[in-house]
């Protein structure tokens, strides 16, 4: 396909489908077709490690929109399809079969790898059958075959996804332990009192919460088919029937650096998405992005800043640009708690509780010099909607107001229309 006016997506994630169908509610018309290498229509990854990870859902239900909508929207899609090279001159993508095509606009919505531990048997795990990492829906059909209840599962990785494997294994009645090499899990996205909630929660459960521990080693069957331990720091040797590996993630950015757009930490973006080149958008995990709020660069991996930032731009695509001035905001689900965080309680100096977490209920509240930046709620999926209004206000609030629970937060949060990003 050749033409004079087709903007291509690159990547078929959550980014790239919301993308797509955002430029046709912007009004673009023209062709337009969404490049993703996995076999599969956009989907969402959360369930990956939750409903989908216990069995309780298949795969058509993770997908954004099913086929006839890409058809309604005359949407193209090419998957199984991956994009190699990019070639900014003669605006052309060139595929791994060597075919290419011209674009006239692009998006570039690549998001991002499962960190790969660095270990000298890493490797080796990788060609085993009982080795994983967790990214995509191929990864999650391997690991729930080994789902079956008694299995010994080593998590490497106490961050989300490796303690929302773990709750979902303890669903299935596997023996779970975790290993996190920090003093304690979560400890990059949340507080001390925050990382010791959620290990009791699990210790509770049932799994082996280990902290401080680094694995420096792996054992293998006879016919390196499959992993049979993990090996500690303090000699530590853990036996294991399954290994999942969660420690992170690599933003894919190397398409976007080989053709020379600015890439640090991600793709380098502005306010309306924008790459250093003018033609080039990215949005998503991939992309390095000024934060109104945070007043500095970041980057994201969250559904709401996936989908947000396609919105924006596609709207700079179709000629009518719009600052992305959203406020972070992320979920995670284990067993029977709902965590929603919103704002970066990075760098906070005063931590607020409201409610108790003995019962499960409760809000975190975040401030820094006076001033609210985040707050994480545990089952409290109203209050957080005022939270989420009250962080975007960037105002100090009065910490002894925050932590009464007879004071309605309602009536601290400012009005309605003032600060809510739209939805
Ligand atoms: P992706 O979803 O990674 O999509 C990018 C796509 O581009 C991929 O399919 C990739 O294969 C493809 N691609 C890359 N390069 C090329 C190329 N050169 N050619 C062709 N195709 C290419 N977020 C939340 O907010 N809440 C949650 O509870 C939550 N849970 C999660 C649980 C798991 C297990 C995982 C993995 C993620 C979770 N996330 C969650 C994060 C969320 O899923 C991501 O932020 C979101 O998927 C980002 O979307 P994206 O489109 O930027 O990237």
């Amino acid at each position: 396909t050749h033409s004079e006016d087709h903007i291509y997506v690159v990547g078929a994630g959550h980014a790239g489908g919301e993308l797509a169908f955002a430029l046709r509610q912007q009004g673009y018309a023209g062709p337009l077709t969404i490049i993703g290498e996995e076999g599969h229509l956009p989907y969402q990854r959360p369930p990956l490690s939750k409903a989908f990870l216990k069995g309780e859902c298949e795969t058509p239900s993770l997908y954004l929109r099913q086929q006839a909508a890409y058809d309604k929207a005359n949407i193209g899609l090419l998957l199984s399809r991956r994009v190699e090279r990019l070639d900014r001159a003669g605006k052309k993508l060139i595929f791994d079969d060597g075919r290419e095509v011209t674009y006239s606009k692009l998006a570039l919505a690549t998001g991002g790898r499962a960190r790969r531990m660095t270990i000298n048997d890493a490797a080796r795990a990788e060609r085993t059958r009982n080795f994983h990492y967790l990214r995509n829906i191929d990864d999650v059909l391997a690991i729930r075959s080994r789902f079956e209840a008694g299995q010994r599962l080593v998590i490497v990785g106490g961050g989300y996804i490796g303690l929302e494997v773990a709750a979902s294994a303890i669903a299935r009645d596997l023996n779970v332990t975790v290993l996190e090499a920090l003093p304690r899990v979560l400890a990059r996205v949340t507080a001390p009192q925050m990382s010791a909630f959620y290990e009791q929660i699990h210790r509770n459960a049932g799994v082996d919460v280990r902290t401080n521990v680094e694995v420096i080693g792996l054992d293998f069957d006879a016919e390196g088919d499959a992993v049979t331990a993990v090996h500690c720091t303090g000699g530590v040797v853990i036996p294991a029937d399954a290994v999942v590996v969660g420690i992170g993630l690599l933003p894919n950015t190397e398409l976007a650096q080989a053709a020379g757009l600015d890439v640090d930490n991600g793709i380098v973006v502005n306010e309306h998405a924008a790459t250093s080149d003018p033609d080039i958008v990215a949005a998503g995990d991939c992309t390095n992005h000024p934060s109104v709020f945070c007043g500095r660069r970041i980057r994201l991996e969250s559904v709401p800043n996936a989908v947000e930032q396609a919105r924006v731009a596609a709207a700079y695509l179709a000629g009518k640009p719009r600052t992305y001035d959203s406020v972070p905001w992320f979920w995670s689900d284990q067993y029977d708690l709902k965590l929603q965080m919103t704002g970066l309680s990075q760098g906070y100096d005063q931590f607020v509780l409201r409610g108790s977490m003995q019962n499960k209920s409760f809000a975190a509240f975040y401030l820094k010099e006076g001033r609210l930046i985040a707050c994480d709620a545990v089952n409290r999926a109203q209050e957080f909607m005022i939270a989420k209004r009250m962080v975007a206000a960037c105002k100090p609030f009065d910490p002894v107001a925050l932590a009464d629970e007879t004071v309605p937060l309602k009536t601290l949060a400012p009005p309605l229309q003032a600060a809510a990003p739209p939805a």
